[in-house]
């Protein structure tokens, strides 16, 4: 039903299961985007190595064995809620992923759970609350991930549980070695969180203590994917899971995230009305963090000047000289996401009033205008996670600085986007760059070594990692 499905021969199971990512046998009807998807995105040219497919395969048995309702599952939660510690070993370990922050967040620190929880043979289940239901399929054949309501959570337990912190601070201060393990540990990686946090997880340490318990509460609004990289023990299974680094995300993203029915519906409607047809697709995310410093007029123009110079979007032809052919004219669409609708008001009336020098003929088109970022808003999310997906479906993006809502649609579309900058009321602030990585950055690596005394510059002791092109601090995979 769209352009360019089967043009080559490929065979289409193949194509289907995009590259034997997926793993087939899910019933086709209760999840239709799964198996659909290759049908609106040009085949990937980065291909998921045999390595990952069979970590991931490995992966579904152990979460088939341990998922929810299981009878190790039952088992191990029945020991879990009734000693708070203790060091007999489970036959099922788990990571109960916590969501914070906005959806762009939650996916990429999700997507950075479940390759935690695959590289220590953890169970990842994630506690969505009503804003986060019915947005995606679930991921795992004949299982689910929703932990259910009787696991064990913060708010009901909260003063039981020991901390990250605690281990750490437990562990250098005692000369014995520990003889008793909480059976469960909060692990806050928020990016507000104290330094002590996320100093040390790079470490084999501290890892070998998180090791030692068997559920860990997880709270991280982070893409700490490159954190992982850093950890020595990982390295090895790491570089052969993702022979090119900065296709973690993609992949990861591309087996996880699956659009639930609804959130397809939104989606395909969206894409077969306005995008299908064009020639060229281009994205344009415009998240304005502070609206107050930003103002439309300072952002508009950066948008022009950014997308004009680089060509992204054709100039306008002032003269209205020319009466171009119809023959070479190629229709571009462009889909902008933002919370305010004056920006895709502004460049429709500028591609309708005058002509563009190509000829070429530009439709410019808004899903949604929400205003403002809403919490525990189940229909807000689906909006945003639409349009995270239709931008993935671009040809072209052009995305803006620090936003994770960018990051994610950058990632899965397996684009290097034009990065805007964040211009907070300069009079000549640099315009924008292109991403040399499609990778998400990871804004708040550690900044020191496992002693604790030496400062670490991370881009520059540890591989195939830079410094953000948006973020100065932060880091991505190249
Ligand atoms: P970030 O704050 O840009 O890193 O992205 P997040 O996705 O984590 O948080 C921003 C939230 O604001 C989104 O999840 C949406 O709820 C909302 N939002 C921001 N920009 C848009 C947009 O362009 N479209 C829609 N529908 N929602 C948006």
């Amino acid at each position: 039903d769209v352009s360019f499905a089967n043009t080559s021969n490929i065979p289409i199971d193949h194509k289907k299961l995009l590259d034997g990512l997926l793993a087939p046998g899910y019933d086709e009807g209760s999840c239709l985007s799964r198996y659909r998807s290759y049908l609106y995105r040009k085949g990937s040219t980065h291909k998921p190595s045999s390595y990952l497919i069979s970590k991931l395969r490995k992966y579904e048995d152990l979460h088939r064995k341990c998922g929810p309702h299981t009878r190790h599952y039952n088992r191990t939660i029945g020991k879990l809620i009734k000693q708070n510690h203790m060091n007999v070993t489970t036959s099922c370990n788990y990571i109960v992923w916590i969501a914070t922050n906005g959806l762009g967040n939650r996916i990429l620190s999700m997507a950075s759970a479940f390759l935690y929880a695959m590289l220590t043979n953890r169970v990842l289940l994630v506690k969505f609350q009503n804003d986060m239901l019915g947005l995606f399929c679930e991921p795992f054949l004949n299982s689910s991930w929703e932990s259910p309501k009787k696991f064990p959570s913060m708010n009901d337990h909260h003063k039981n549980f020991e901390t990250y912190e605690s281990l750490l601070k437990n562990d250098k201060e005692s000369n014995t070695s520990r003889k008793s393990w909480p059976s469960i540990l909060q692990l806050d990686l928020q990016h507000h969180s104290s330094d002590e946090n996320g100093q040390f997880f790079h470490c084999d340490h501290s890892q070998a203590l998180l090791g030692k318990v068997p559920a860990l509460i997880l709270s991280t609004d982070q893409y700490f994917v490159p954190s992982l990289f850093m950890v020595p023990s990982f390295k090895k299974v790491l570089n052969k899971m993702f022979p090119e680094k900065d296709t973690v995300f993609h992949h990861l993203g591309h087996y996880l995230f699956h659009p639930s029915n609804d959130a397809w519906g939104l989606i395909t409607r969206f894409y077969q009305a306005y995008m299908d047809k064009a020639d060229e697709r281009i994205g344009v995310q415009i998240r304005v963090f502070h609206p107050e410093l930003t103002t439309f007029q300072i952002m508009m123009k950066e948008i022009l000047e950014c997308t004009l110079q680089n060509k992204v979007l054709p100039e306008l032809d002032t003269q209205k000289s020319v009466a171009s052919s119809w023959k070479n004219r190629t229709s571009k669409s462009v889909l902008v996401t933002s919370l305010f609708p004056e920006y895709a008001e502004s460049l429709r009336a500028m591609y309708w009033t005058t002509p563009t020098v190509t000829g070429d003929v530009i439709g410019v088109y808004q899903p949604s205008h929400e205003g403002k970022q809403k919490f525990s808003d189940n229909i807000h999310n689906m909006k945003a996670w639409a349009e995270i997906y239709l931008l993935s479906l671009c040809d072209v993006l052009v995305t803006s600085s620090e936003s994770t809502f960018g990051y994610a649609a950058q990632s899965l579309g397996g684009l290097k986007p034009w990065i805007l900058y964040k211009n907070l009321g300069n009079e000549n602030p640099p315009l924008c760059q292109r991403a040399f990585s499609m990778e998400p950055c990871f804004h708040f690596p550690t900044t020191c070594d496992c002693d604790g005394k030496t400062k670490l510059d991370v881009a520059s002791v540890f591989p195939h990692m830079r410094h953000c092109e948006d973020y100065d601090t932060g880091v991505k995979l190249v």
